[in-house]
């Protein structure tokens, strides 16, 4: 019998998930790592390397690259790099799973491509979903495989799916913590730092989706990429806050039963569960008490201070690629707001005028999303806030 259950690749190995996803690989001996893949961070990718020793590692930086092929010359892996080097890890013959955990629509090649070569995708790049929904869900369908989300507020409503009937859906409910601006009204929000932005109350994320928290353009990314993973119309996803993170998602069904998935905040849960779907496995860790646990409160989100939200529903109204005007204009905005030139606050002025500058085009192809994305990013990039 085979020593392996399964056998993964990861992109995006170096960062928050990645390093998470590799921790449940550690905890299980029967995922076997065949490959990973990150941006330029080859000091760890080699510890990785050489613990996990896969086959395949993927640098997108190539100079990166070229360091990392001779640090590691003394072991069995071959080093590939640039978009062909992480086209090569995804559709690597050895894998049955891709898990994305790279951040941005970077990942819609890779994903793309891995599909097409029958791997299943354990999905926690929204980003790639967000803007090319509507090429990848039909592809999966088409080939086969299973999008499992890694997000976990998608996880919760994937879980409180299982074993029921999927048409009966009424709506998602998609709980939020509200950030760290929770409470703050606009004014208290025009000279917040970087620094303020990057600490979240509950989750501990790399730097593009903590601000994206700070914002609520998660969120608002979030309804997009529920829309796809459960086919699902606009008017039936409801954000809820729910400061506390304990109640991970919900899902009413249309006889009025609402399911909910429940747990401490640990991305560990969702990326195993993604993992050994539909099996589950023991997972180390603190648990929820009862016991001192008094109460679980909610709240509307506040939609006039945090625009990033109907920002992002508005987007997803007019469809076509505005979805993916606001994902990139967010990137490149955040980039810069991470690099201290712009504040907070522009990111939403930013958005927004990137996106009323643009002529939309319907039902983009995969070269018209990349062609939206270089606009979205040239507008970000050229404007003075
Ligand atoms: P991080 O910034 O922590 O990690 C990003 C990873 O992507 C790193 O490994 C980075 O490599 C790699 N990467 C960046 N650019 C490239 C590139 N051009 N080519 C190859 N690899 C690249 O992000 P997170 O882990 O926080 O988030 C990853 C994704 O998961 C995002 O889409 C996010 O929205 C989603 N997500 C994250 C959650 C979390 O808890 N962190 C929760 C839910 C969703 P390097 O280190 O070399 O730069
Ligand atoms: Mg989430």
């Amino acid at each position: 019998m085979e020593k392996y259950l399964k056998k993964i690749a990861v992109l995006g190995s170096t960062g928050s998930i990645g390093t998470q996803t590799l921790d449940v690989v550690r905890a299980n001996k029967d995922l076997k790592v065949e490959a990973l893949g990150a941006g330029s961070n080859i000091e760890l990718l080699e510890q990785q390397i050489r613990e996990f020793r896969p086959r395949l590692a993927a640098v997108y930086r190539e100079e990166k690259a070229a360091e990392l092929r001779e640090r590691v010359r003394d072991l069995d892996v071959t080093v590939v790099s640039g978009m062909e080097g992480l086209l090569e890890l995804a559709v690597l013959p050895e894998t049955e799973i891709l898990v994305t955990a790279i951040v941005g629509m970077i990942g819609i090649r890779p994903t793309i491509a891995a599909i097409e070569a029958g791997k299943d995708i354990a999905l926690a790049n929204k980003e790639t979903l967000v803007t090319a929904g509507h090429l990848i869900m039909p592809l999966a369908k088409e080939k086969g495989v299973k999008i499992l989300p890694v997000d976990s507020e998608h996880s919760a409503i994937f879980q409180c799916l299982s074993g029921s009937d999927g048409r009966a859906i009424d709506k998602l409910l998609i709980t939020a913590s509200g950030g760290p601006f929770r409470g703050r009204k606009k004014d208290a929000l025009a000279h917040v730092t970087v620094e303020d932005a990057l600490r979240h109350p509950n989750w501990s994320m790399g730097h593009k989706i903590t601000i994206d928290s700070a914002t609520l353009v998660n969120k608002g990314l979030e309804v997009m990429e529920a829309r796809w993973l459960f086919g699902v119309e606009l008017e039936d996803i409801q954000v809820v806050v729910q400061p506390k993170s304990i109640i991970h998602s919900m899902v009413q069904f249309v006889d009025g039963a609402v399911m909910a998935q429940l747990g401490t905040p640990d991305m560990k849960l969702p990326i195993q569960y993604a993992l050994y779907y539909p099996q589950r496995r023991y997972l180390a860790g603190e648990r929820l008490d009862f016991k001192t646990l008094r109460e679980i409160t909610f709240e509307e989100p506040d939609m006039e201070t945090f625009e990033g939200l109907p920002l992002a529903i508005g987007a997803a109204k007019e469809g076509g690629t505005m979805p993916t005007v606001f994902n990139a204009a967010n990137e490149a905005l955040v980039a810069r707001f991470l690099k201290k030139e712009i504040g907070f606050l522009d990111i939403y002025e930013g958005i927004r005028g990137a996106m009323e500058d643009h002529r939309k085009r319907e039902n983009p192809s995969l070269e018209e999303i990349l062609l939206a994305e270089r606009e979205a990013r040239d507008w970000v990039e050229s404007h003075k806030f």
